[in-house]
């Protein structure tokens, strides 16, 4: 499978109904409603606040691959990305590439949040801090889809902030990836060697559409989280991060990328089950770094700032609020976008000087005006 098929493939089956970064229920379910009966849906459970959660099966190879997206309610990235992808299989794209996996999606797991849009449920509970003590609906329900389905596999699918850089480099993390740790030496054994191998393929055949923009998260190990906890039970699972790709703040290319970067690890473990090939070429891959401003000031008369989006949801929209981070010395960090202040000083409207939590739209430099605002992208 090239990229070009892959690009060609995701042309063919993009939903382009699901569009920007609200996506919840009443998005989906009339997608759910129309996928044809070569997947089998079914529903799982349901939300605190009583939303039902499905679960949508496909195939018949050997190897299981249970993935769930959307359990942080307003990372909506990977969610767009399977839809593409259910929409390929129901086109049968895959057929051959995937014949050897079952696949079990969980596309949104924390509907709750997503209408929301906040990371937590309606408990106000990170559901990937509830691996643990399984307090929660959501959690309940994706433990026993792990425990009936029995995974070989486990995709974690989440969207990451903008502040992340692949390494010291000023490039953005546009996909970030973990094979969690199982035990706190962070031991490399045969599960994470194996979710490390799929990692590693992965990074090799998108790294020629974002050089340098692939990292790896954190990998301290926190048996909450439920990568790890599903690692520490010997099933090699993979957290994938969509990224920021520059001024793709609707994150429609990384979702993009997202689809193909699945493509590539289910058809890798179809066809190489259980492989720990070339797994070494993980610990290549750079960490991410907190190193990215949404827009940083610099060489202002005094110090630099650093300003980061809010995302806020009002009237069923997504706002893009820009808010001072950051003022002083930023010269190991980078902006998305970045402004040269000339020495001038930087000023609010009322011509008064910026402190960190002030929320900017517009910047006053040597008297001329500066909109912060983000241009519909
Ligand atoms: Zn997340």
């Amino acid at each position: 499978m090239t990229l070009k098929q892959l690009e060609e493939f995701f042309e063919k089956c993009k939903v382009n109904h699901l569009h920007g970064r609200y996506i919840y229920l009443d998005h989906i379910s009339p997608l759910i409603d129309q996928l044809s009966s070569s997947l089998s849906i079914k529903i799982e459970g349901y939300s605190v606040n009583n939303n039902p959660i499905h679960s949508i099966q496909w195939g018949n190879g050997k190897t299981r691959i249970l993935i769930w997206s959307q359990m942080h309610g307003n990372e909506s990235t990977t969610t767009k990305a399977i839809f593409d992808l259910f929409n390929a299989l129901q086109q049968h794209m895959f057929s051959e590439e995937f014949k050897g996996v079952q696949l079990m999606i969980l596309p949104m797991l924390n509907p709750d949040g997503a209408q929301m849009y906040t990371r937590q449920n309606a408990n106000d509970i990170d559901l990937n801090r509830d691996a643990k003590d399984i307090s929660q609906p959501e959690s309940r329900i994706l433990r026993k889809a792990f425990d009936a389905f029995k995974p070989h596999y486990c995709f974690n699918m989440h969207g990451q902030r903008t502040l992340y850089s692949a390494g010291p480099a000023p490039n953005s993390a546009v996909l970030s990836f973990l094979a969690p740790a199982a035990d706190p030496a962070r031991t490399v054994n045969q599960s994470r060697k194996q979710s490390m191998a799929v990692i590693a393929e992965m990074k090799k055949q998108l790294t020629p559409l974002i050089p340098g923009q692939i990292a790896l998260y954190n990998d301290a190990f926190n048996i909450n989280c439920v990568g790890d906890t599903f690692q520490s039970h010997s099933t090699p699972s993979i957290l994938f991060e969509a990224g920021h790709f520059p001024e793709d703040y609707n994150r429609e290319v990384v979702r993009r990328l997202i689809f193909k970067a699945m493509a590539i690890a289910i058809s890798f473990i179809s066809n190489s089950p259980h492989s720990t090939y070339d797994y070494e070429h993980y610990t290549e891959i750079p960490q991410n770094e907190e190193r990215f401003y949404d827009i940083l000031i610099r060489n202002t008369s005094d110090a630099d700032i650093g300003i980061r989006y809010k995302e806020i949801l009002k009237d069923g929209k997504i706002e893009f609020i820009p808010e001072v981070t950051d003022m002083g010395i930023l010269d190991n960090k980078y902006g998305h976008k970045e402004i040269n202040a000339d020495q001038y000083s930087v000023l609010s409207l009322k011509k008064e000087p910026f402190k960190p939590g002030d929320e900017i739209d517009i910047v006053l430099i040597n008297n001329e005006k500066f909109s912060l605002k983000l241009t519909d992208s």
